[in-house]
């Protein structure tokens, strides 16, 4: 379904904010089309969200000439954001809707984008509290049951708004709800959150009359798919 999106994004000859900004989005598009083709990469914190990470950080990287140590702290200070999301709310579509995914990993990318510019711990933890606000409520509505559509486009939409939050918070602007309440807020949705939002397929995207079509196409492909299978073994 993802037909090279993140490679038309890098190439088009109009950018809308700045190249960088160009660049950011078709990375965090790229990394997530090589989890949706079956490529390998790194879950931070689940392969649905597992673009939005690489494309924050390497575009910060560039732009600021950081050090490959400074981003390797800076993922360390994701992963510890990850593991305080994880206690309290959730890092899984399926048990908290894509607010736990796209939204925990925006919040990684934003604190960890924070530290790496120098950002205090409060500067850090406002970030991920702001970057929480930004992405609460949202559903976990995939395609086909595949994590394609909208996951793919998601990873860029989190990546920007892990870099407006990280923009908001070094200015010492307060996401004013405490980082603790924000976490406990998308657990508290995420538990009420209806199981046809939580990659289910039945809700959302996923039960438009074209998502189902597309459903339908998957499974009749991969019904024809089984005949060869058999023979080949
Ligand atoms: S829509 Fe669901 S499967 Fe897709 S990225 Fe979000 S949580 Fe993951």
């Amino acid at each position: 379904m993802i037909q090279n999106g993140a490679k038309k994004v890098y190439q088009h000859p109009v950018a809308v904010l700045s190249p960088e900004f160009q660049k950011l989005i078709a990375r965090a598009l790229a990394a997530k089309e090589v989890n949706s083709c079956m490529g390998r990469v790194v879950a931070a914190p689940t392969a649905g969200a597992s673009g939005i990470l690489p494309g924050t950080l390497y575009t910060l990287q560039e732009i600021h000439g950081l050090s490959d140590e400074c981003i390797v702290e800076s993922l360390l200070v994701g992963a510890g954001i990850a593991l305080i999301i994880e206690r309290k709310a959730s890092l899984a579509g399926a048990v908290g809707g894509c607010q736990a995914e796209t939204g925990s990993a925006a919040a990684m990318a934003a604190g960890g984008m924070v530290h790496a510019l120098g950002g205090d711990i409060d500067q850090v933890f406002n970030a991920v509290a702001i970057t929480i606000q930004c992405m609460l409520g949202l559903v976990c509505d995939p395609v086909a049951g595949l994590v394609e559509v909208p996951c793919v486009v998601r990873n860029a939409s989190a990546a920007a708004i892990a870099n407006s939050s990280a923009q908001i918070a070094l200015a010492r602007v307060s996401g004013v709800i405490p980082v603790d309440e924000c976490v406990e807020a998308m657990g508290e949705i995420g538990a009420s959150m209806e199981s046809k939002y939580k990659e289910t397929a039945l809700g959302g995207l996923a039960a438009t009359l074209t998502g189902q079509q597309i459903a339908k196409k998957v499974l009749i492909e991969d019904i024809e798919i089984l005949p060869d299978e058999n023979i080949s073994e």
